[in-house]
């Protein structure tokens, strides 16, 4: 199998994106904000038509796993830069190149970001205002959850005119070069699927932490998440760990209990999806320190035993020493043994 569509500037790397491992996840975030309707399904898989594709970066900011790269523009590195005034007159081929982490991360480093948004309206980049408002959403984002956490880091709005895009023009020429697919897939094992603006994030977090009167927050943001697990209905599948993207899910050694890592954690939701007894669910609130320091909580302990009937360990929840499959099955057959041996 082919794991990365790369175009002359762009890539798609498919082992990163959440439809890849889980199938039923129904992410399309890239397809809907794309000016360009580069983005498709082919036979359900998610495809990028080089042709169209113009290496705008307006996807980069939207893919919850950072996904889709571009050669030229890395936002991770742009952080790092301290530059207090964004704007794509500047050395940003688009603002929504940027994540709410990132503009969070870049406040609390700062003190105070500007954004320019006085060219988005007419720009071609925003057909029907869809760019626009999705950059707002997440400029909006940022700025509750620095008011929330009580940090006095700032997102303001500032207009520059002095347009040094002729750098970025030799690089935005369209891409029509022949599309290449490499295969990646020996390196599968070695991919670590936490974005890095999520890193990025803790760290700023971690070093405001002391200048931050509330260190706890909603999890309502779309890259926070805290989790539990109702101990009665959990069987201990492991299909919530095993389809983490993240593996902020994990067994202990002895595979009696799961641990759960906020700050791993992307909030992609496929473990309350995957889970069939419905057991694990979202915490409203989270401490910003576990997080940023990636601190893990265990979320259930179970008693393992030996089921009498299968032989098999099963994590016990008092009664017969009987698991669940076994509990079904003579739940649904046990009538049909009881008439056979009535008719001996
Ligand atoms: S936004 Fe990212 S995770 Fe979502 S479908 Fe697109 S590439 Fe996949
Ligand atoms: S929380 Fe759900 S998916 Fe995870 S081990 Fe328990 S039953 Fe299985
Ligand atoms: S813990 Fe759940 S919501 Fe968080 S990354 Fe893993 S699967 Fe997604």
């Amino acid at each position: 199998m082919l794991y990365k569509q790369q175009g002359e500037l762009f890539s798609y790397d498919l082992l990163k994106c959440l439809r890849t491992d889980y199938f039923h996840n129904d992410c399309q975030s890239c397809l809907d904000i794309c000016p360009e309707n580069a983005f498709y399904f082919d036979r359900k898989r998610l495809t990028v038509d080089f042709d169209k594709c113009t290496n705008c970066s307006v996807c980069l900011g939207v893919c919850p796993t950072e996904a889709l790269e571009l050669d030229f523009f890395d936002p991770n590195d742009y952080v790092l830069k301290n530059e207090p005034l964004l704007s794509c007159k500047k050395d940003i081929p688009c603002l929504s190149a940027f994540s709410s982490e990132h503009f969070i991360a870049m406040a609390l480093r700062q003190g105070q970001i500007d954004v320019d948004l006085s060219h988005c309206e007419d720009c071609h980049l925003n057909p029907e205002g869809k760019t626009l408002a999705s950059i707002q959403k997440r400029i909006e984002e940022a700025r509750t959850f620095l008011a929330e956490t009580g940090s006095e880091a700032t997102i303001g709005e500032a207009s520059f005119s002095d347009d040094r895009r002729g750098f970025f023009k030799a690089i935005f020429k369209t891409a029509k070069e022949v599309t290449k697919e490499e295969s990646i897939s020996d390196a599968k094992s070695d991919i670590d699927r936490l974005p890095m603006r999520q890193t990025l994030l803790k760290n700023s977090l971690k070093l405001a932490s002391k200048d931050l009167p509330n260190k706890e927050v909603s999890t309502s943001y779309s890259f926070l998440a805290n989790k539990q697990i109702d101990a009665m209905s959990c069987t201990n599948c492991g299909d919530c760990v095993q389809f983490c993207p993240t593996d902020a899910l994990f067994f202990s050694s002895d595979g009696a209990a799961i641990w759960f890592v906020a700050g791993r954690c992307i909030d992609c939701a496929i473990c309350n999806d995957i889970c069939k007894p419905r057991s694990i669910s979202d915490k409203e609130r989270i401490d910003l320190v576990s997080f940023a320091f990636d601190r893990g909580e265990e979320l259930v302990h179970h008693t393992i035993e030996i089921c009498s009937e299968c032989k098999t360990p099963f994590p016990y929840k008092g009664g017969e020493m009987i698991c669940e499959r076994c509990k079904q099955f003579v739940d649904e057959f046990g009538d049909i043994f009881k008439l056979a041996s009535d008719m001996e």
